[in-house]
């Protein structure tokens, strides 16, 4: 087989050939049967990508073409695949049942119901490969999709449509940041879907609850391929997700948001299936066209044109990575292919820094042009303000006499971290993160205590909820802050501040 036979459009005219050769009833026999993994002689016309029937109800999925074999995944109940089985052609690819009934419910990659909520109405089949838009088919990312968080939304602001990664070691918060994404969508209009892949069945649980709990799983899918299942199970995971979020950008023409959790196990689950079917491993033994499925993957993450009804689809793939490693090769692999990545790190964590963003090493290459003036008006000086205190909190340890302007720096930067902090659950409306950043970026309450600070905010945003709601509706609609609001903020905050210090100073 050449190169070429891996390029997008002989795919795509694959899938449209298949239709005409259904006819073709080419029927095989299975020479031999392990692990998942069936070795088939007879399919002499057989595609790549196609799926094949066994006997009692049984599917797999073509992998490999050889010169006499024909190597197939099989999809469920393997062991009852054997030697000497027959084996047909369906002439179809794999597909996935998409619909609006999709939405709330829990299901595994081949579409079954893992919830206790019956079968799942669906209208559609989708296939769960299809190639990318094209660039006329798409627009620009324009459009915000908000996290909630503060240090996301300011420093790394992801748009709709675009491919933003969060990468970080083992218990970082990933998931938690992702779910909190899309809980942040509630009121958005945004549909998410949530892929599992790999994960302990008790961990996805507890988050499909976390979702019903704030009133966002009738706006999600869950796909769900638990550490449990085969392989092959966890391979498709990622497809069939995608696919449903094709489904609702395509035909229903909205704004959808996909978590794929995680691709570092999605890339294992490819390395032993490959291994298995003898595949020659490659770099860190997996096989060597991992990168192009992932990036094949991620390429379906748009902002369609207006012609197509300008849905899009915004995608945060997750990697595990190991130590910090991010020149590993899957992790670089995935960074090269999406627009931006939010790096989580340990120590940050462990220190109590949650969301524990690197915002030294975070980017987000397009959501910036989403980024609403007013956010931009408060974050502009943000990194430099963290960069400097990072580099100075790091050399002042070791000095005793500092200057003025180091002493305000570092004090700057500690109350910045305090004010980037927020706690799992607990996401913020746009216009609450700017009052809070604007109060902290202006250096207008630099005198209150690093520790006071969470009680400072929740106390000032209460103020503007409580008395000042058309300051808050005049920033939503003007989106930016003119010389008017700027004097307005400034006031309110001082005099806030002040009642703040007074309290507390008449409480300790
Ligand atoms: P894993 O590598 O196991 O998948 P992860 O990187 O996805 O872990 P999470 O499961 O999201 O990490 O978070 C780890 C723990 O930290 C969880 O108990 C979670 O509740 C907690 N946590 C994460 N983010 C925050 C936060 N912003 N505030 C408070 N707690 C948090
Ligand atoms: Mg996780």
């Amino acid at each position: 087989m050449g190169m070429k036979d891996f390029s997008f459009e002989s795919i795509q005219q694959k899938i449209e050939r298949f239709d005409i050769e259904a006819s073709s009833d080419e029927s095989g026999q299975v020479i031999e049967s392990a692990d998942g993994i069936a070795r088939v002689r007879g399919l002499p016309h057989v595609e790549n990508g196609e799926m094949v029937e066994f006997p009692n109800d049984i599917y797999g999925l073509v992998f490999n073409l050889e010169k006499d074999e024909v190597i197939c995944a099989i999809l469920e109940r393997h062991t009852a695949v054997r030697e000497g089985s027959w084996v047909k052609r369906t002439g179809r690819v794999m597909e996935i049942k998409v619909g609006e009934g999709l939405l709330g419910r829990v299901i595994d990659p081949i579409g079954n119901p893992m919830d206790e909520k019956g079968p799942v109405a669906t209208n559609a089949a989708y296939p769960m490969e299809r190639s990318a838009p094209g660039v006329v088919e798409r627009q620009p990312v324009r459009v915000p999709l908000a996290t909630g968080y503060k240090i996301v939304d300011s420093l790394v602001p992801i748009g709709r449509g675009q491919r933003e990664l969060i990468i970080g070691d083992r218990q970082t918060g990933k998931t938690t940041l992702a779910v909190d994404a899309i809980i942040n969508q509630k009121d958005t209009g945004v549909i998410s879907v949530y892929v599992a892949i790999g994960q302990k069945q008790a961990t996805v649980v507890k988050l499909v609850a976390d979702l019903a709990r704030h009133g966002a799983l009738e706006n999600t899918v869950i796909v769900n391929a638990p550490a449990s299942s085969p392989a092959i199970t966890q391979y498709l995971a990622p497809y069939a997700g995608c696919a449903i979020a094709e489904y609702f950008m395509y035909e229903k023409k909205r704004d959808t948001l996909v978590i794929y959790d995680d691709l570092s196990k999605h890339a294992a689950a490819y390395r032993h299936i490959s291994l298995l079917m003898r595949r020659p491993p490659g770099r860190e033994a997996f096989p060597g066209d991992v990168f192009y499925l992932h990036s094949r993957l991620l390429e379906r993450a748009a902002k369609l044109s207006d012609d197509l009804g300008a849905g899009s689809m915004t995608a945060l793939p997750i990697i595990e990575t190991q130590g910090n490693d991010i020149s590993a090769y899957i992790p670089t692999n995935v960074i090269s292919i999406t627009d931006g990545q939010i790096f989580l790190e340990a120590d940050l964590f462990n220190a109590g820094v949650r969301p524990a963003v690197n915002a030294g090493i975070s980017v987000s290459r397009v959501g910036g042009s989403a980024q609403q003036k007013m956010m931009r008006q408060v974050s502009g000086t943000l990194r430099i303000d963290l960069a400097q205190f990072r580099e100075k909190e790091a050399f002042s340890m070791f000095s005793s006499d500092l200057d003025a302007e180091t002493i305000a720096q570092l004090k700057k930067g500690k109350l910045m971290v305090e004010l980037l902090k927020q706690n799992k659950g607990g996401p913020m409306a746009t216009v609450d993160q700017v009052i809070s950043l604007y109060a902290g970026t202006r250096n207008l309450i630099s005198d209150v205590p690093s520790e006071s600070v969470d009680e400072f905010e929740k106390g000032l945003l209460a103020r503007f909820q409580e008395k000042h709601g058309d300051v808050r509706r005049s920033l939503v609609e003007k989106g930016s802050i003119d010389k008017d609001l700027e004097e307005t903020l400034r006031t309110i905050i001082l005099e806030y501040k002040k009642e703040f210090l007074d309290g507390s100073a008449s409480r300790n």
